[in-house]
């Protein structure tokens, strides 16, 4: 298999720009849930790269469990998020739901997100992988490992080399916690593959106040990076506001975080 340790021992380090992910340094997305309003995506985007993070994250086209909730504001959200781009020099994050828009976004984005909820949407990731665009593919809420791996093989075997594991939580039983961080699968997925994985820990656990050790414990499992949602006023969010970490919260994190990465 394409992704496997034994196709390919060596771990690969995908470059955006001049990021490298699973270089062995801890790279950080961080942003808002989904692109709001202009002022909304520019300040966080300036809060974001102040405090150290490498890259932007917000949605444009939002896969909410509702057709009544906040869809996102599709193109014009991409706009907003590469002006956020030209202000703070942040590499930008966004996810792709459906193939008819995969053109628009590779336009505006350096790394394409695929959501838990598409990990399988075959035709979507066949696409992709007719680009060469850095892909985050999320693992499904309910994905094995195989799974996860295989649609990660549909990407690959299409001829795009330069996909990006994401853990963002599974379902479980435990109904406290949004979902539940599955750090056993950093290790083995390491292990099993030479793709570089990071780790979401807001949709892993879905309350602000936890983010901060699971993030810590991502790194500590090997996670090559972390994406994480923060938003200037959390309160305020039209998504995820309950996980999201304010300014402050995401700073002091990145104090943290700081002492045990050289790329800081
Ligand atoms: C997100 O990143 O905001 C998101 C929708 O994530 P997931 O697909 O992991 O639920
Ligand atoms: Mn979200």
């Amino acid at each position: 298999k394409l992704a496997s340790r034994q196709y390919h021992p060596e771990s690969t380090v995908i470059r955006v720009g001049d990021i490298e992910i699973g270089g062995g340094e801890p790279v950080i997305i961080a942003g808002p849930c989904a692109v709001e309003s202009r002022e909304q995506i520019l300040e966080a985007a300036h809060q974001v790269k102040a405090a150290g993070a490498h890259m932007l994250r917000g949605g444009a086209f939002k896969p909410r469990s509702s057709p009544y909730s906040f869809q996102g504001l599709a193109e014009e959200g991409l706009k907003l998020l590469a002006e956020a781009r030209r202000q703070t020099g942040l590499k930008i994050v966004s996810e792709v739901m459906d193939p008819i828009n995969l053109p628009m976004v590779c336009e505006y984005v350096d790394v394409l997100q695929v959501g838990a909820r598409n990990m399988q949407n075959f035709h979507l990731l066949k696409e992709i992988g007719k680009t060469n665009k850095p892909v985050l593919l999320k693992r499904g809420m309910s994905a094995t490992i195989e799974e996860w791996l295989m649609s990660a093989e549909y990407i690959l075997s299409a001829g795009n080399p330069n996909v990006i594991l994401c853990e963002r939580g599974i379902r479980t039983f435990e109904p406290y916690t949004r979902n539940t961080l599955d750090l056993n699968a950093v290790p083995v997925v390491k292990d099993l593959s030479h793709l570089p994985v990071i780790v979401d820990p807001s949709h892993g656990i879905g309350i602000a106040k936890y983010v901060p050790a699971m993030s810590l414990a991502a790194l500590a499992a090997g996670a090559d990076g972390l994406i994480i949602e923060v938003h200037p006023r959390p309160e305020e969010a039209v998504s995820d506001g309950k996980q999201s970490l304010n300014p402050a919260m995401f700073r002091e994190l990145m104090s943290q975080i700081r002492p045990r990465s050289r790329m800081l």
